[in-house]
């Protein structure tokens, strides 16, 4: 590609709303430019990355033996009726109408459509198992959609459903996605990490996310330090009452004491909040009015403290008993039950930086946390999490927990008869009988993964990629080829001579000075730079520094050559 025939729109200035590095080099870089909330615009340059990124997940899904297809990104809403989810699914789902006043939604998932497919294809069990793919635009609408295609509304998506006639044969797809999902990210040169996860409402009992490890990540994880265990803190929480594990009273004051606010901490803390806020709760605790939760889902009562009243949700004052209602916890979970002056704070899950948790607890402190404490522990600091979690040994028995923040970019479901029985999907098994096919489904967040590699590898001039992904390999600088016209003959040749090797190249030919040219390869992060000046070309040797590298070499045009081989 020649740079003076292409679009670069590169910007010095941090953009002033962008929180996190990869949303603020994504703008800088000209990669992705907003329409409206969650809505993004990718730039040329912004769509080769992404792309590079399609293939390698297109290549190992092939790899792994999944098939190809194209859903539609419009769903009837009578199918979705069919599995109960048109009103199950929540306020993420977009409804629309036609013209006949038909009512549709734009899918943010396609279990239904897939299980659609199949039922009308699949009769016997001679064609299974299969496992059929998409790479495919998908609609949230997130309620707070933020750091630019991280948590985008409407982002790409890899999406994978395989059928099955035996529980035993979808376990081995199973692993053979997991499998497939570690080469991808492997390949991806991402630091990651598979994780149990909690099946939650989607149904289905066996279920790993993948993360990228990011202290960015809005998802905080649990791992072992002695062994292989590691879970989303959900499904570490979830099994923790199976291991019996007992919080004593010092504990809990150890607990306590981190998380105990007065009201003006509590307010200050909110005006900060603010810009996650959706609605607050004020509960009532031993020693005053100390605890703050924003949550999105309850009624709306009564305003307390003046600071809250500039919120731009409403806050509440609440007792125990609707505290408990609106979080679906158990009674004792939250309020003052038994902990002198201990009521803890909880801030908006998409404050995560502000973040505290949720404690609570019995007269006799046997229990002090209950099942959903790590739900709302997604909201917590590492550094909070790490005090509550430090000394709780890991489920397995082996080694200590520790915690990392992690940004989701897989997910693989064993979903069992679920879709297929609510859908009436099946086939004719050996003996000639009707019988309901089991489901995986395996997603991958395809956009997501360019801003969550972007975490991992930046530095102070901007993006690093890892090669596979990186727009271009390598960019040839052309400097002041005004002065002597042999040097752009020289780079030319150059260019052709690694186009023709199949190295994917990038010729600045833009005119720009060599400060701020290089300057824009830097912030892109494009991995490798030759420079063709006219001082080299009068010595026969070209410039070449690697991006993560601090000096330049001179190299001859052969030894350039060499390092694209
Ligand atoms: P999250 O917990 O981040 O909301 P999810 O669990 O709702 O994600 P899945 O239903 O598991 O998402 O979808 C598969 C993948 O799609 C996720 O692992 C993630 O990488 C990606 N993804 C989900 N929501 C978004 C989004 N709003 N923007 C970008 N990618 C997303
Ligand atoms: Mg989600
Ligand atoms: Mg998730
Ligand atoms: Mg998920």
């Amino acid at each position: 590609m020649r740079l003076s025939k292409f679009h670069l729109a590169t910007v010095k200035e941090v953009p002033a709303d962008a929180e996190i590095v990869s949303h603020q080099l994504m703008l800088r870089a000209g990669m992705i430019r907003k329409l409206a909330a969650g809505l993004y615009t990718w730039s040329p340059l912004g769509l080769r990355v992404l792309r590079k990124v399609e293939a390698v997940v297109r290549e190992e899904m092939n790899r792994a033996g999944a098939i190809e297809v194209l859903m539609p990104a419009v769903q009837p809403r009578e199918l979705w009726e069919e599995t109960g989810r048109w009103e199950k699914f929540g306020g993420q789902l977009l409804k629309m109408k036609d013209r006949k006043e038909a009512w549709y939604c734009f899918g943010p998932t396609h279990e239904e459509v897939v299980t659609d497919f199949a039922r009308a294809e699949l009769h016997s069990y001679k064609q299974l198992p299969l496992n059929f793919y998409q790479i495919q635009t998908k609609f949230r609408d997130e309620i707070r959609p933020r750091f630019g295609v991280m948590r985008a509304r409407e982002f790409l998506m890899k999406d994978a459903y395989s059928f099955h006639l035996s529980a035993e044969c979808l376990e081995r797809e199973y692993w053979n996605m997991y499998n497939a999902y570690t080469r991808i990210f492997t390949r991806l040169e991402l630091k990651f990490r598979p994780v149990q996860a909690d099946a939650g409402a989607i149904g289905g009992s066996v279920t790993h996310e993948f993360h990228v490890l990011a202290e960015s990540g809005e998802d905080a994880i649990a791992f072992s330090d002695g062994s292989d265990y590691a879970a989303n803190v959900e499904k570490a929480e979830a099994m923790a009452p199976a291991t019996g594990r007992t919080a004593p009273a010092a504990a809990l004051e150890r607990v306590a004491t981190p998380t105990q606010r007065s009201i003006d901490e509590v307010s200050g803390f909110l005006g900060v909040a603010a810009a996650g806020c959706l609605k607050t709760i004020l509960v009532r605790g031993n020693d005053g009015l100390v605890a703050l939760c924003v949550r999105g889902d309850h009624e709306i009562n009564e305003i307390k403290a003046s600071k809250l009243a500039e919120l731009p949700g409403e806050p509440v004052l609440a007792d125990e008993a609707e505290i408990v209602k609106a979080l679906g916890c158990k009674p004792g979970f939250i309020g003052p039950v038994g902990l002198p002056d201990s009521i803890p704070v909880i801030v908006d899950r998409d404050a995560a930086v502000l973040a505290d948790f949720v404690c609570g607890g019995n007269q006799d402190g046997s229990h002090y946390r209950g099942a959903n404490w790590l739900r709302d522990a997604r909201l917590s600091r590492v550094e909070d999490l790490r005090k509550v979690v430090d000394g709780d040994a890991s489920p397995d028995g082996k080694g200590q927990i520790r915690l990392a923040r992690g940004i989701e970019v897989g997910h693989v479901f064993q979903l069992g008869t679920k879709y297929a029985e609510a859908l009436n999907a099946s086939v004719i098994d050996q003996s000639g009988k009707s019988q309901v096919l089991a489901m995986g489904c395996y997603g991958i967040g395809v956009s997501r993964i360019v801003a969550a590699a972007i975490e991992q590898n930046f530095d102070a001039a901007g993006i690093v990629w890892p090669e596979p992904m990186a727009p271009w390999r390598v960019v040839l600088c052309l400097i002041n080829p005004k002065n002597d016209t042999n040097v752009a003959a020289v780079a030319d040749a150059l260019y052709a001579d690694l186009q023709a090797r199949g190295v994917d190249v990038a010729l600045d030919d833009r005119g720009l000075r060599a400060g701020g040219m290089f300057a824009d390869m830097e912030l892109i992060g494009i991995p490798h730079r030759v420079v063709v000046s006219e001082r080299g070309v009068a010595a026969g040797t070209f410039e070449y520094r690697a991006r993560r590298d601090s000096e330049s070499r001179q190299l001859s045009r052969d030894e350039v050559l060499a390092l694209f081989a």
